[in-house]
């Protein structure tokens, strides 16, 4: 279909919104890979919430390259989320990778995440398009610009307007990072679209160490958000410890892109 027809290039999203206040500063969707437990998320909010941010990420269930890493804690994770979020009143974050989990996340979670590996996955995508849920929709790490917006046609297609697209980098021949951030994608998006875009600087990079360049870089670019992994101690993480920020270097973070 011509982008002249497609609702992602032609609606107003601005309006529609409802967790993304596109007026605000940048957003920060911060927390751990995954939820490992409820002293690990219960230490993670309490620094988030000190840290005066709204958000927090965990992942229930994890796609895990190699099927004997730690998968998720599934729905036991699921419930360690729906606490966090009544006790510290944050907005939750996660992965959703089957369509058949959507059901019983969605008291839990506010935000239903689709991950790169499943942005093609378009049962999945027409499933969540059918609830009125938020969406964070990353890009496929093989994905053209014109294919993560079609993903992103899905799910407004079927009736779920408040999608936030989440640039996470693609694979390049580059190996210095994890992937590459494509900040092309992100100030296309924002030009052609008016649905919020955010750019995951942990799966993006892989390394913590340059996360701060980007983050300014991206903010220049009018971003209207970051997501970041955030661990009370990053070397014991089971997943991702090489990208996952300490505390510490997480309010160093804060500070310098304020
Ligand atoms: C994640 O954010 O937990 C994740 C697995 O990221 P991606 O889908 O971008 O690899
Ligand atoms: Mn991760």
């Amino acid at each position: 279909m011509e982008k002249k027809d497609m609702l992602v290039y032609n609606n107003n999203f601005k309006t529609l919104n409802k967790l993304f206040d596109l007026n605000s500063n940048i957003h920060i969707i911060a927390g751990p890979c995954a939820v490992e437990s409820i002293e690990q998320m219960e230490q993670t909010a309490q620094f988030i919430v000190k840290n005066g941010l709204k958000f927090i990420r965990g992942g229930a269930y994890k796609p895990r390259t190699c099927p004997y890493d730690f998968q998720g804690l599934g729905e036991e994770g699921l419930k360690i989320l729906g606490h966090i979020k009544k006790k510290y009143d944050l907005i939750t974050v996660s992965e959703i990778m089957d369509p058949r989990d959507i059901e019983k996340a969605i008291d839990y979670i506010d935000v239903i995440q689709i991950g790169s590996r499943n942005m093609y996955n378009y049962s999945l995508l027409k499933e969540v398009g059918k609830t009125n849920h938020p969406v964070l929709l990353k890009r496929g790490m093989t994905a053209t610009v014109n294919e993560f917006l079609n993903a992103a046609e899905y799910v407004v297609s079927n009736g779920n307007t408040n999608v936030i697209l989440c640039e996470r980098g693609i694979r390049t021949f580059e190996d210095s990072t994890r992937n590459t951030l494509d900040i092309s994608c992100i100030a296309i998006i924002k030009h052609e679209t008016s649905l919020p875009i955010i750019a995951d600087l942990s799966h993006s990079l892989g390394r913590t160490d340059i996360v701060l360049s980007i983050a300014k870089a991206v903010k220049a670019m009018n971003i209207d958000g970051i997501m970041l992994e955030l661990h009370p101690e990053p070397k014991k993480a089971l997943s991702d410890q090489q990208q996952q920020l300490s505390f510490r270097e997480f309010e160093s973070l804060l500070e310098e892109i304020k």
